[in-house]
């Protein structure tokens, strides 16, 4: 099987998170399977990296934020690559327009345009585990550009239908997708499966679960999503229409 795997900020935040996702991540690859993993930025680490960035010029420039932005997903990429090797397996990290990511121009909210996979490929072929840097991409320019606030979900759908992965695993700080944020409601209740329109719903009623777009892309190319909690590994919620 083909399996992109992502991992959202938190499920990173620490070494012991972060060798967490590398000891899955080569577990699955020693079955047999082969694993591409999208990282997010550590932690809080965008949100401190815009408050910087806003202590040298309240209104730099998009196309700067974005090239100082997708260094956040770099050195996740790094690091987790580097604890899966820790581990025995190869792997290796390439960067969103290493990773053939194009997208529009439109700095801080661009759009993925095409995947070209064939260094992706390439890699998984030589029997490596890929580690994808998340939220970030290329434009017609050649410039970085970024994918909007929680964007590596959408490279990991893009991904996931550009390389005809067989899963689509995005593995979060919660155990699925609720029906309100389980965070401040203790009664919500969680979706063994959740249709792509009911999906949008929820993030158009502020749900952060998912990005919008990760959801528009899942639901263009049919990819089934499986949102589950990285510390348990627990089947969590199917996003996907029944069939
Ligand atoms: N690091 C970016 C953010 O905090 C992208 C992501 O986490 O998906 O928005
Ligand atoms: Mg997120």
């Amino acid at each position: 099987m083909l399996i992109v795997q992502k991992y959202g900020g938190t499920s990173l935040g620490d070494i012991d998170r972060i060798r967490s996702a590398a000891r899955r991540a080569a577990r699955l690859a020693r079955q047999g399977n082969r694993v591409v993993v999208v990282v997010s930025a550590q932690g809080d680490t965008t949100d401190m990296m815009i408050q910087k960035a806003a202590q040298v010029n309240k209104r730099g420039a998009a196309r700067e934020m974005d090239a100082y932005l997708a260094a956040g997903e770099q050195m996740s990429a790094g690091l987790v690559s580097m604890a899966i090797g820790a581990l025995g397996y190869p792997a290796m990290s390439l960067t969103g327009w290493q990773a053939g990511i194009a997208t529009d121009g439109i700095h801080g909210n661009a759009k993925i345009l095409h995947v070209d996979g064939s260094r992706i490929r390439k890699e998984l072929d030589a029997g490596k585990i890929v580690v994808v840097a998340g939220f970030q991409g290329v434009d017609p320019e050649g410039d970085i550009t970024t994918l909007g606030r929680g964007g590596s979900d959408t490279t990991a759908v893009a991904l996931a239908a550009y390389l005809k992965a067989d899963k689509c695993q995005i593995f979060t700080d919660v155990d699925g997708v609720y029906d309100r944020d389980p965070r401040l409601f203790p009664d919500a209740t969680r979706f063994g499966q959740i249709g792509y329109d009911e999906m949008m719903a929820l993030i158009e009623n502020g749900a952060q679960v998912l990005h919008d777009r990760s959801v528009e892309l899942a639901k263009a190319y049919g990819i089934r999503v499986e949102v589950l909690s990285a510390f348990t590994g627990e089947p969590g919620t199917i996003v996907g229409d029944l069939e």
